[in-house]
C-alpha cells in the first residue's frame, strides 16, 4: 500500500511518556515521528490532568490560606469569584505548557502527525488524520511506516454504566473544564483524583459529599497519613461516606438524585448539581489495532513490558499508563526514555527503587518506597523515624504543623526502603526522600546532611535523627 511518511521510530500518543519517548528518540539521532489526535501536545497530564489541576489548586489554597490571616489581625471581604477569569488562568498555564512543547518537537525535528492511530501491521500505522482541536476525524488517511514503535496511547476515566448522560454529571476532564461553581457536589471516589478536585470546589465555595466504596479514603497511602489529612479536613466536606456506594442517578428538575447503599449510605436520595465520577482510569489498549501488529493487550486493555519497555513484539515497546500502575506522569516520563535509548540500540532499564505518589489536597499527602502497610504485609522488618511538625519551627511560623514526616529503615541494612509525608508542600518535600532511597542512605547519611533552617525540609533530617534515638529538639 502507499506510505506517506517514513522513520525510524513512531511514538503512538504525546502525553508525558509519548512527547519524553519522542525527544529522547531523536536526541539519540533517530528520526521520529509523534502520532497525536488531538491539537495539543501533552496528553491527560498538562490539558486535563496533574496540570490544570494543580492552576487551580494553587489558586483555592491562597484563598484557604487568606481566610485564616484574620487570626493574625488581618482581615479581607469575602473572595469575588469571575469564573470565565479563572477558567482562563488554567487555560494559559496549559497553553505556555503545550505551547512550549510544540517547541520543542520542533526543534528537535520530531514531526508530528495529527490524528488517531491505529496499527496496520508491526511496521505501519494508518492515521485518520483530525482537524481542530482534535475531536473531528478529516476523514482522510495516511500511512506512517516505521522500524520501532513506542505505544503511548495513555488511559481515560472509568465509567460507571448506571449514570445517564447528562452535563450534570461529568469526569475530572469535565470537572477542570470549571462551567459553573455547583451549590452541592458529590465526589463519586476517594482517591487521589476525586479529592484533588474536591478540595478545589470546596475551595471555591461549594458543600461536598464524598463516596467511598473502601474503608479509607486515598487508597495506598499509611493510613496515619491520610487520619491527619482527615482530622485537617473534618470540617471542609459535608459527608465524607465510606464503605457506600452511589446506585443510581436520575435527573430531576432541580438537580442529579443519586441513591447509595452501605454502612454510611445516607437514608434518602440525594440530590446535587455536580456529581464527579473519580472511580478510576482504564488504558486504551484495546482501541489501536494492536494484534494487527501481534502486540498482546489483556481484557482490562494493558499492555504487558519487560523491564526494557518491550512488548511481546521485539521491535514495539510500550510506556506510560497503558502498561500499568502506577497511572502517573512521572513513571511514564522515565519509562519514555528507556522505551527510547533500548529502541536506539543502547543498553537500558527501568530499574526504579520507587515511584512516589502525591495527593494535593490540603494538607498534601506524598509518599515513596515502600509504606509501612506494604511492610507489615510483605513480613519486612523495618524502624521508623518520626518527625512531628509541631515541633518545627517553621510550620508552626506557616501556622499549619499538624503535618509530620515519617522515614521507613530496613532493620537489617538499615537503609531507607521508604517514607511518608502529611503537611504543606509535601509533594515538594518527597523528593529527597526519592533521591535517598535510590542512593541506599541510611539514617546516618540523612541525619548528618545539614539542612537549612527553618525550613520544612529540615523535617527530613530530623526525621532520621529520631530513627537514631538522638534529640531532635530545635532551637
Ligand atoms: P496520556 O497522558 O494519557 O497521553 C496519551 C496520549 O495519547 C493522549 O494525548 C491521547 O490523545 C493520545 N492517544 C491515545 N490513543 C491515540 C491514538 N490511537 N492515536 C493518536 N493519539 C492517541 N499524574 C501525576 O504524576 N501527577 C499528578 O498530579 C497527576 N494529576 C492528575 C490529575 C488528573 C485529573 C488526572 C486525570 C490525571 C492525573 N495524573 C497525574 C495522571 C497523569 O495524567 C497520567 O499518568 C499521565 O498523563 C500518563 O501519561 P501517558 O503518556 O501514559 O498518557
Amino acid at each position: 500500500g502507499k506510505v506517506d511518511h517514513e522513520c525510524e521510530v513512531l511514538v503512538l500518543g504525546a502525553g508525558p511518556g509519548g512527547y519524553s519517548a519522542a525527544f529522547r528518540s531523536a536526541d539519540l539521532g533517530k528520526s521520529t515521528i509523534l502520532v497525536e489526535r488531538y491539537a495539543k501536545l501533552g496528553g491527560v497530564c498538562l490539558n486535563v490532568g496533574c496540570i490544570p489541576s494543580k492552576a487551580l489548586l494553587h489558586t483555592t489554597s491562597v484563598m484557604d490560606e487568606v481566610k485564616t490571616m484574620s487570626k493574625h489581625g488581618i482581615s479581607y471581604g469575602a473572595p469575588k469569584i469571575e469564573i470565565d477569569q479563572l477558567r482562563g488562568y488554567k487555560d494559559s498555564v496549559i497553553a505556555k505548557l503545550t505551547g512550549g512543547l510544540a517547541g520543542m518537537a520542533k526543534a528537535r525535528k520530531v514531526s508530528v502527525v495529527r490524528g488517531l492511530g491505529r496499527f496496520l501491521d508491526a511496521n505501519h500505522v494508518e492515521v485518520e488524520l483530525t482537524q481542530g482541536d482534535g475531536q473531528d476525524l478529516a476523514g482522510k488517511k495516511e500511512v506512517v511506516r516505521f522500524q520501532r514503535a513506542i505505544i503511548a496511547a495513555g488511559s481515560q476515566p472509568v465509567k460507571l454504566p448506571f449514570l445517564p448522560e447528562d452535563p450534570r454529571i461529568v469526569d475530572s476532564t469535565g470537572a477542570l473544564l470549571l462551567k459553573s461553581i455547583p451549590k452541592r457536589m458529590l465526589v463519586i471516589g476517594g482517591g487521589i483524583i476525586g479529592l484533588e478536585m474536591a478540595t478545589v470546589y470546596s475551595g471555591l465555595g461549594s458543600r461536598i459529599d464524598i463516596a467511598e466504596m473502601m474503608d479509607g479514603l486515598m487508597a495506598g497511602a499509611d493510613r496515619d497519613l491520610e487520619k491527619v489529612w482527615e482530622k485537617f479536613n473534618a470540617g471542609r466536606f459535608e459527608n465524607i461516606m465510606l464503605k457506600t456506594r452511589a446506585t443510581k442517578a436520575e435527573v430531576k428538575a432541580d438537580g442529579i438524585q443519586v441513591s447509595f447503599e452501605g454502612e454510611n449510605a445516607p437514608s434518602e436520595p440525594q440530590i446535587y448539581d455536580l456529581v464527579l465520577v473519580a472511580v478510576g482510569r482504564t488504558p486504551n489498549g484495546k482501541k489501536i489495532d494492536a494484534s494487527a501488529a501481534g502486540v498482546m493487550v489483556d481484557e482490562r486493555g494493558f499492555i504487558s513490558v519487560d523491564n526494557q519497555m518491550r512488548t511481546n513484539v521485539n521491535t514495539i515497546f510500550a510506556i506510560g499508563d497503558i502498561v500499568g500502575q502506577p497511572m502517573l506522569a512521572h513513571k511514564a516520563v522515565h519509562e519514555g526514555h528507556v522505551a527510547a535509548e533500548v529502541a536506539a540500540g543502547e543498553k537500558s532499564y527501568f530499574d526504579a527503587k520507587q515511584i512516589p505518589s502525591v495527593a494535593y489536597t490540603d494538607p498534601e499527602v506524598a509518599w515513596a518506597g515502600l509504606t509501612e502497610d506494604q511492610c507489615k504485609a510483605q513480613g519486612i522488618a523495618y524502624e521508623k523515624g518520626l518527625f512531628p511538625w509541631a515541633a518545627s519551627g517553621r510550620a508552626i511560623a506557616n501556622g499549619r504543623d499538624e503535618g509530620f514526616t515519617k522515614l521507613i529503615f530496613d532493620a537489617t541494612s538499615k537503609r531507607i526502603i521508604g517514607g511518608g509525608i502529611v503537611g504543606t508542600h509535601a509533594g515538594d518535600l518527597i523528593g529527597e526522600v526519592c533521591l535517598a532511597i535510590e542512593m541506599g542512605a541510611d539514617a546516618v547519611d540523612i541525619g548528618k546532611t545539614i539542612h537549612p533552617h527553618p525550613t520544612l525540609g529540615e523535617s527530613v533530617g530530623l526525621a532520621a535523627e529520631a530513627a537514631l534515638g538522638h534529640c531532635t529538639d530545635l532551637p
